[in-house]
């Protein structure tokens, strides 16, 4: 029987690039549905429900992109929303790349070692990334400080993650110099979360930091969220500091995005988030 997987893409035109991925995943095909909205889905989703019953509903799978996070978390909630008893499919959300990217980051630097009691530093930490990469390092025992340009936008972000993943991170905001070495003060790691092409680690700040030993940065496009280092850089050694730039994180985040995809035809009641993909990536570690 034939691997589908339905593609619900809130954008105009739905995203080649998870389109790729899930073939390469070893999707057989992609329906692919673009400019959804949370109230177009429940007839997509039966479609999926009422083919295929019992052992081969396995077959049928839905990924939710897009690059709107919070209009793919109400996809989401949308398409469980559809689901009755045991007639369900696996549903993976990965809107904007932003659990496949929070993941890898956090999976490379907690390759370097544990994180339990150590603080760690997210900067431009507010976007879905950030906010992703925030809730699984303080999972791992982490102490971790999320920064925005306001306080304001930190706090908010900080409660959303209280909220969601009931866990504490502490907000901190970061406008100048001085508050960046401050939040720094002491920092095992920090994790470059920022907009693309945005630089919030100068060269001169992370050179002379005596205590940072893992800096990991997101932000692919010039100039780059960690000043003076190389996308590429995948676990690059500078003294006593592992660097991993944002296509060293990438290469893993495709691992993993492909693994995840993989995963959903391998039962029909997966729902995929951030702490599912999480799980998936450690063990993938393991093997
Ligand atoms: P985002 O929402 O676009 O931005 C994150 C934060 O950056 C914003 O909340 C904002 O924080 C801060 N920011 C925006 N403009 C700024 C400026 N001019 N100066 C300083 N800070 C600024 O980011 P995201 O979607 O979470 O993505 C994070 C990074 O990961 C991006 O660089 C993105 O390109 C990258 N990414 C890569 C992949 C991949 O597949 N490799 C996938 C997804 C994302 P405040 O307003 O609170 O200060």
């Amino acid at each position: 029987m034939q691997k589908i997987l339905i593609q619900l893409d809130s954008d105009k035109f739905s995203s080649v690039f998870d389109a790729i991925t899930a073939y390469d995943a070893g999707v057989d095909r992609i329906l692919q549905y673009s400019g959804i909205a949370p109230e177009d889905v429940r007839n997509l989703v039966y479609g999926a429900m009422f083919t295929r019953g019992g052992e081969a509903l396995k077959n049928s799978s839905i990924f939710i992109g897009g690059s709107d996070v919070s209009l793919g978390e109400e996809i989401m909630a949308a398409v469980s929303d559809a689901f009755f008893g045991p007639v369900r499919v696996s549903v993976m959300l990965d809107t904007n790349g932003c659990n496949t990217t929070a993941v890898a980051a956090v999976r490379k630097i907690v390759s370097v070692g544990s994180l339990k009691g150590r603080k760690i530093v997210i900067l431009g930490g507010t976007g879905p990334v950030g906010i992703r990469a925030a809730a699984l390092m303080a999972g791992e025992g982490a102490q971790v400080f999320l920064s925005s340009r306001t306080l304001k936008k930190s706090e908010k972000a900080c409660a959303m993650i209280h909220k969601r993943f009931g866990i504490e991170v502490t907000p901190q905001q970061v406008s100048n110099e001085d508050e960046l070495k401050k939040i720094l003060d002491t920092a095992y790691a920090v994790l470059c979360a920022g907009a693309a092409g945005i630089t919030l680690l100068p060269e001169s700040v992370w050179q002379a930091h005596p205590d940072l030993r893992v800096l990991a940065d997101v932000n692919a496009v010039p100039p780059l969220g960690i000043e003076n280092t190389k996308p590429q850089w995948d676990g690059k050694k500078i003294d006593s500091k592992t660097v991993f730039g944002a296509l060293g994180i990438g290469g893993l985040k495709m691992e993993i995005h492909r693994q995840c995809i993989a995963s959903l035809f391998t039962q029909n009641d997966l729902q995929l988030d951030a702490e599912e993909i999480y799980t998936i990536a450690k063990n993938m570690d393991q093997k």
